[in-house]
């Protein structure tokens, strides 16, 4: 057994990040989700199962979790604003919806014309 535990998790996270870029880089090449984006999705979250890991936030934020294709606004999910309960929606092609609230976008650095972008920059000029 490997003693460096540490070291297995950082190359894990490490080749975690690979995967999900290549997922993305597919799908934004392929101008959809294929199959080949899903099975690096797919790898990436074996691996952190393996390793008892949590997610990342990046695999938290990019990923559907109900059919493991990386989720790009415009290409494979549409985005809009629950303004009434303050959280932005994406809604993958498969029908799945991930909520996330407002703060929480800005600070997780997803698209940065959102509505809470938008007022701060009002506020600077
Ligand atoms: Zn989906």
């Amino acid at each position: 057994m490997i003693k460096n535990q540490k070291l297995l998790k950082e190359m894990a996270q490490e080749r975690i990040g690979r995967l999900l870029s290549m997922a993305k880089a597919r799908t934004l090449e392929q101008r959809k989700s294929d199959a080949l984006s899903k099975r690096y999705v797919n790898i990436a979250k074996n691996i952190v199962s393996h390793y008892k890991m949590p997610k990342g936030k990046q695999m938290k934020a990019e990923v559907c979790s109900s059919c493991d294709s990386v989720l790009i606004p415009g290409i494979n999910c549409s985005v809009r604003l629950a303004s009434s309960y303050g959280y932005i929606v994406y809604r993958c092609k498969c029908g799945a919806e991930k909520h996330v609230i407002y703060r929480e976008a800005a600070s997780k650095g997803f698209g940065s014309g959102t509505a809470f972008d938008r007022e701060s920059k009002a506020r600077k000029c």
